[in-house]
């Protein structure tokens, strides 16, 4: 069964397009560090040898564009938005707060910030700073953990005092789709901007920014688009707010004619203006190898996958883990869940290090009780879901968790 969904991939020959250098291993944390991609040493080779080892500082002609060409194929092949809307820059939570502290200067008399209790954490922190730091209030919606946020929710808890409406695209924990055009609307109904998080939707689900009328965007390029370890954020903002909106970190690479060296700070035109300082070069050659390996397979394709891969894994979890006593921890409906699927089960924690240490799968945990399991439709074959399920069901049954500690470490 698994053999013969594998013959019929057609995004099957991406897998031997990354390094794979451990064929036992079944990796399942693809949407948490996507895997390395076989081009990328070499192009990281050549950048450090050759761009900066011979060019010296010739080669920030190369260089000086780069955030906003990486940006113009994210643009292009990964959410739908124009040339001139997305750049690269910092991480996903300095991205967050500058678009989130231009949002709420631009709606000055406001009041509040509307977020939910199932957003990553680093999302929460941000907003907890800024309404600390302004005076405003933080309004956090409840959000069910396995099913995700409900736009009858988000209505209910907006009014004219909401000046942001901020949200996950989709849920770190159970992988639940947020309705983007329905809530969007909603947001604007009352005059508030909306700001998404992609990082576990960008290279794995489409992101209808246009067609949703979304505001503002940021996302992460270390998972599902294969940028490395801490590779650079990106942002998103929507052509006609960008004149209207200034970030809060005035910083040399978003100031117009940047070698001017002028002695007073004025935004450069367009999403430039979002940059702050001296970008990661190293790190953006790989997001550029990754980015391209995604569009190539293309988000119609990996959609598609994301979808049978997880269907694939919920049909076998029904058979093998719910009578070892899990529960499915996600949307059931494809339509409504990303690429990634978590099941609940009591021990959870100590199961998920037997399944590290002793049977060679990696998953992740994630608080209180889940096993998430990410099976990255670019890398992840039907045969790598069934050999982790039928090794988890295996675990389960001879209790080998039991022998593991049920203290955690720092990272989980
Ligand atoms: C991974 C992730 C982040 C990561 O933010 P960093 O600034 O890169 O640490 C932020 N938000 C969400 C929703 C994520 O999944």
């Amino acid at each position: 069964m698994a053999e013969d969904l594998d013959r019929a991939d057609p995004l099957a020959a991406f897998r031997d397009r990354f390094l794979v250098p451990d064929s036992d291993l079944v990796y399942l944390d693809g949407n948490s560090l996507g895997r390395l991609p076989a081009a990328t040493p070499g192009r990281l080779a050549e950048a450090v040898t050759e761009q900066w080892g011979r060019g010296l500082i010739r080669s920030w002609e190369h260089w000086i564009e780069l955030a906003q060409s990486i940006g113009d194929e994210i643009a292009a092949a990964v959410v739908e938005a124009d040339p001139g809307e997305v750049v690269v820059s910092d991480s996903t939570t300095v991205n967050l707060y500058k678009l989130a502290a231009a949002a709420l200067d631009a709606r000055p008399g406001r009041r509040v910030l509307l977020t939910d209790d199932d957003n990553f954490p680093t999302d929460s922190y941000v907003f907890q700073g800024l309404a600390a730091a302004r005076g405003l209030e933080l309004r956090v919606i409840e959000t069910d953990l396995d099913d995700g946020l409900a736009p009858a929710a988000v209505r209910s808890a907006l009014d004219e005092d909401v000046a942001l409406v901020s949200f996950s695209h989709v849920a770190y924990r159970s992988g639940a789709i947020a309705d983007m055009a329905t809530i969007t609307r909603q947001a604007h109904d009352v005059g508030a901007l909306t700001l998404w998080d992609l990082s576990h939707s960008g290279g794995s689900i489409p992101v209808p920014l246009r067609s949703s009328g979304a505001d503002l965007a940021v996302g992460c390029t270390y998972k599902y688009l294969c940028g490395g370890p801490g590779a650079p954020a990106f942002l998103y903002v929507r052509r006609d707010l960008q004149e209207e909106l200034q970030q809060p970190i005035w910083g040399w690479f978003g100031q117009r004619d940047q070698f001017a060296m002028a002695g007073q700070y004025d935004a450069a035109p367009g999403v430039t203006r979002f940059l702050v300082g001296t970008p990661a070069v190293l790190s953006m050659i790989g997001v550029r190898e990754g980015v391209r390996i995604v569009a190539e397979a293309g988000i119609g394709a990996l959609r598609a996958k994301g979808q049978a891969l997880t269907e694939y894994l919920i049909e076998l979890a029904d058979e093998w883990l719910i009578p070892l006593g899990f529960r499915l921890a996600s949307p059931r409906d494809s339509e409504r869940r990303g690429s990634h699927v978590s099941l609940h089960h009591p021990e959870a924690w100590r199961i998920c290090r037997a399944l590290i240490e002793r049977y060679d799968v990696v998953p992740d945990f994630r608080t209180p009780d889940r096993l998430r399991l990410g099976p990255a439709p670019l890398t992840t074959s039907y045969a790598d879901v069934w050999d982790a399920l039928d090794r988890l069901r295996r675990l389960v049954e001879s209790r080998a968790h039991e022998a593991y500690p049920t203290q955690r470490p720092r990272v989980t």
